[in-house]
């Protein structure tokens, strides 16, 4: 992540300066080359909003060759002689806006420009379609390996990657802020399986065909090329549930998935109706170092198919997939709530006495434990205290505004937000409001800081230490 983060600092003075001299010279601009998050300004493009995303691609396991034909449906939210989706190396054979042969360049680190005949006006619709082909490959990420297009060891392939994954694949606005429905359909030879996001549509010969209809992140798309064994079912409303098993997936794991319909029926009780349109897992024979909460239907590493990491990821569903970061500095409104989640399974469905739990971690936390940030962690470090920390917040949280008003929060907030972005310090307004309380101290103590906190916000309610 260092050397990447350089990169992206270069090509940010870049086109800052490009794009000032652009915007001067006359409406209408060249769009964005970046939607400007924190971390990473270059992920995603300004000047359009995308509805739709309708992918058709062949593979081929034996050659790792890849043929793409990407049709963006989108608006413009300005004026634009010209405006950029971002992919990540493979070749680009073609590109047509609105049915009319489009000029396009591959600058940057991932940006493909698209200039069509004539300017499009804010407002207008555009049907951006390109054709593209090559070999896919993983974006390397010293924390979490391999981002993106993978291969197995099986000679399969599966997408999976955060922050970074959906441009390894397809041509995208690749930036949480950009929700689109996504529908997939794939051609593979005939001795392979695919699983994707969404509802199965069905399969007609070789090509396989998805769709999710619930609007969805760029890197919450997957799809997974493998000798599946599939389980299908439904949930009480009908919701279909499809999960994909690699060869070797051990009984264990097949036995923890099948529990998903309870694991749901919880996480509903806690975090209000179940989302999405459909559910079920993605179930991984390689040891990948993570899993993730893929639209509907998560992607597990070959390592992480238990009962805790069924129930992370599927509350993730409501925190995360429907209710998605505004930046990535906001991204404990993801793993904090999904790690909290295996705290309140544990406190159900096993008796966990949670206050215990929360003292004895106390009891045992390093100086480093307290020196993880929750909020505005810095790029690259995402990842690290959210799991830990994260879930001691919210049991200190709900300590301290109790639990009418915590379990109210839980159940209302994705409903708020659902289909949309929100960001921490709007969590701490929505708190504040429901348990009428100012809870700045608070917030600057658990989430903002980066020590211990005082006794006060660490003890708060039943936490008090007996005397
Ligand atoms: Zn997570």
């Amino acid at each position: 992540m260092t050397l990447r983060r350089v990169a992206l600092l270069v090509a940010t003075v870049a086109g800052l300066v490009f794009g000032s001299g652009a915007a001067d010279a006359a409406p209408p601009a060249a769009g964005s080359d970046g939607a400007g998050d924190s971390y990473y300004p270059q992920d995603g493009n300004g000047g359009y909003d995308v509805a739709d995303y309708h992918l058709t691609v062949g593979y081929n396991p034996a050659t790792h060759q890849l043929r793409g034909d990407q049709v963006i449906t989108a608006r413009a939210t300005e004026s634009l002689r010209s405006f950029n989706l971002d992919l990540e190396g493979l070749t680009v054979d073609s590109v047509r806006v609105n049915g009319k042969v489009a000029a396009f360049s591959r600058n940057g680190e991932h940006e493909l420009t698209v200039t069509p005949q004539r300017p499009l006006r804010r407002g207008e619709g555009i049907v951006a379609e390109v054709v593209y082909h090559g070999v896919p490959a993983p974006i390397s990420d010293p924390l979490l390996g391999d981002n993106g297009w993978q291969y197995s060891a099986s000679g399969g392939a599966f997408v999976a990657g955060e922050p970074h994954s959906a441009a390894t694949w397809y041509p995208v606005n690749d930036t949480p802020k950009d929700k689109a429905t996504f529908h997939l359909s794939i051609t593979v030879p005939k001795e392979w399986g695919v699983i994707a996001n969404g509802r199965e549509v069905g399969t007609h010969g070789n090509t396989h065909v998805w769709a999710e209809e619930t609007p969805v992140v760029p890197y919450m798309t997957t799809v997974g090329i493998e000798q599946w064994e599939f389980q299908r079912g439904r949930l009480g409303d009908g919701t279909p549930v499809v999960s994909a098993f690699a060869p070797g997936t051990s009984d264990a794991t097949k036995a923890a998935e099948a529990r998903l319909p309870e694991i749901l029926d919880f996480l509903a009780s806690k975090f209000g109706p179940y989302p999405i349109d459909a559910a079920g897992g993605i179930f991984l024979a390689e040891p990948i170092g993570f899993s993730l909460e893929t639209m509907s239907r998560p992607i597990y590493s070959g390592r992480a198919g238990n009962i805790q990491t069924i129930v992370h990821e599927n509350a993730h569903q409501w925190y995360g997939d429907s209710v998605a970061v505004e930046d990535w500095k906001d991204v404990c409104l993801n793993e904090c709530f999904a790690s909290y989640a295996q705290w309140l399974w544990s406190e159900a469905k096993d008796g966990q006495d949670l206050d215990t739990r929360y003292r004895s971690t106390v009891a045992s936390a390093s100086a480093q434990f307290w020196a993880g940030k929750l909020y505005d962690m810095g790029p690259g470090k995402e990842f690290t205290s959210v799991y830990s920390k994260g879930p001691m917040a919210l049991h200190a949280l709900r300590r301290q505004i109790g639990d009418n008003a915590f379990n109210l929060v839980l159940r209302t907030w994705p409903a708020l937000h659902r289909n949309e972005n929100a960001s921490l310090p709007e969590f701490q307004r929505y708190v504040e409001r429901v348990s009428h309380q100012s809870l700045q101290g608070f917030f600057d103590a658990w989430f903002y800081g980066n020590s211990k906190p005082a006794d006060q916000y660490l003890y708060p309610g039943s936490l008090k230490p007996q005397a």
